[in-house]
This record gives C-alpha cells, structure tokens and sequence, in this order.
C-alpha cells in the first residue's frame, strides 16, 4: 500500500509510522513505541491508564467468554421503528437497571447511511456525559484512525461520513463490565440501527462488540485479521481504542484491520 504524505502525517497523529527498511521490504506501519533499541535501557513507558471509556478487560488476554443471551431479538417491537422512533425509544429506555445512574443515553452519531458502521462497547463517564459515543482521548485516536483513511464522524457523505453506535446505551457504574441481561436488553436498539443504516462495512471494537454481533467469547487477537459476517454484510473485529491506549503494539494491528475494513469499502 503506496501512502500519501498526508496519510503519514496522519499515522503520525496515531502514534503509527510509515517504516522502510530498505528498498527491498515492503513497506510496514508500526507503532512508534515501543521500538527496538540497540543498546539496553530503561524499558519503554507506557501510556497511563485511561479513567474514562477505558475497556473493561485487557481484550487480547480475555479468555473466552460464554455468550449466553438470546440469539435474535427480530421479534422485538424496535424492530418496526424509523430513526425518529428509535431515538426516543432509546432515550426513553428504562429495561435494564442502567437507566438509574445515566445522565445522558448514548444513541449514536453519524450518517445514517454510512458505508461503515463503528459498533463499540458502552458508554464511559465521558460519553454518557456528553452523550456521543468515543469521546475523550480513546474517541480522538478513532478520529486519528477514520482520518488517515478519509473518513470521518464528522457530517458528510455516506461514503465519508461513519456511523458510531454503542452495544449498550447507557453506561455501567463505575466502568464495569456490562452483564449479560443488559446486553440482551439492550441489543434490539443496535440491531435496529443496523438495519436501518445498512452499512457495507462493520467494524467491530472490543469483545462486548463482538459478543453482541458475532456470539463468540473468542478473544480480539484470534477474531482479528480476517474478515467476518453479520447477517450476510462484512464484520471486520478489532481492538477498542482505549484498550489501544494502553497496550501501544497493538495499534498496528488495528491499523491493520481499519485497512482491511477500508478495502473491503473500496472494492
Ligand atoms: S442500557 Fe439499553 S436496555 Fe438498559 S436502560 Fe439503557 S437503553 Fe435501556
């Protein structure tokens, strides 16, 4: 893949660089840290744990997780709802114990007709402030990311423009992990706005994520790579940018996969 000057400019924003050996390698994106050094040395820092819409688990060392909620909910009346519909619904929602402690539902932002759809975990503190979803520094590396590959959350076309959504809408106390019945409870809102945007391409961050669309508890780093399917449309699974936060050689692996999304958008 031939990069742009501007596409490393963006890399760079990323903590990801454009890496040529010599003239005969391939060209590679790394992440900037941590690199080999030649003689030894303190180890490398690491970035400080990120307090708002941190991932909940270290997903690369999750073990696998039993999926044990209902496997379709098409049944459920959101199934018949139109955007305007489902927005209230959302913000209405009182069917799991979340909707105690919310300040705000987290719906979703975006084109709602987006060629890629961003599906990622619950809300931080951040978010279910704000009531958008990836806010904060986690929310501004996916920004990075969209960027370098020309698109963007920002309002535009369908082809520029991503939908965002959450698996759950509201945010659990204290960053912990969402629980299954909210899971399921939830789930109808983001299958609806599946259905509704029809995007081309999902991309799936984090494994509450990939439980939700895929019903599997493999981890990120055995799902990752390849390209999967959600009701018959492309699922491309990646690490959750604040989990990429903290564990910096992984960002190349999730550029990686955006480039494996973004391909599949352009053929
Ligand atoms: S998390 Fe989902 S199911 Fe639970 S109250 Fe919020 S919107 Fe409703």
């Amino acid at each position: 893949m031939g990069w742009s000057e501007r596409q490393r400019l963006m890399l760079a924003e990323m903590g990801l660089s454009v890496w040529v050996p010599d003239a005969t390698e391939e060209m590679a994106v790394v992440a900037d840290a941590p690199r080999p050094t030649p003689a030894p040395g303190p180890a490398p820092a690491r970035a400080a744990p990120v307090a708002t819409g941190a991932p909940r688990d270290p997903q690369s060392a999750t073990p696998a997780v039993p999926v044990d909620h209902p496997a379709s909910t098409a049944t459920s009346p959101v199934a018949a709802l139109d955007w305007p519909a489902l927005r209230e619904a959302v913000a209405a929602c009182r069917a799991c114990g979340l909707c105690e402690g919310r300040r705000n539902t987290v719906f979703g932002v975006g084109n709602e007709r987006a060629h890629l759809m961003v599906v990622g975990e619950a809300p931080g503190e951040q978010e279910d402030r704000k009531g958008e979803p990836f806010v904060g520094p986690a929310g501004q590396l996916l920004d990075s990311m969209l960027r370098a590959l020309n698109l963007t959350r920002d309002p535009g076309p369908p082809e520029r423009q991503v939908f965002i959504a959450n698996t759950l809408k509201c945010r659990p106390p204290g960053n912990r992990n969402p629980e299954p019945e909210e899971l399921a409870r939830c789930e109808p809102f983001l299958q609806r706005q599946l259905a509704l945007v029809q995007p081309r391409v999902i991309l799936a961050m984090g494994r509450f994520a990939v439980q939700a669309l895929l019903r599997s508890g493999e981890p990120i780093g055995r799902l990752r790579g390849r390209v999967h399917q959600y009701q018959g449309v492309p699922l491309v699974v990646t690490y959750h940018p604040a989990y990429l936060l903290r564990n910096l050689p992984d960002k190349a692996k999730a550029w990686e996969d955006l480039c494996l999304a973004a391909q599949i958008l352009s053929d």
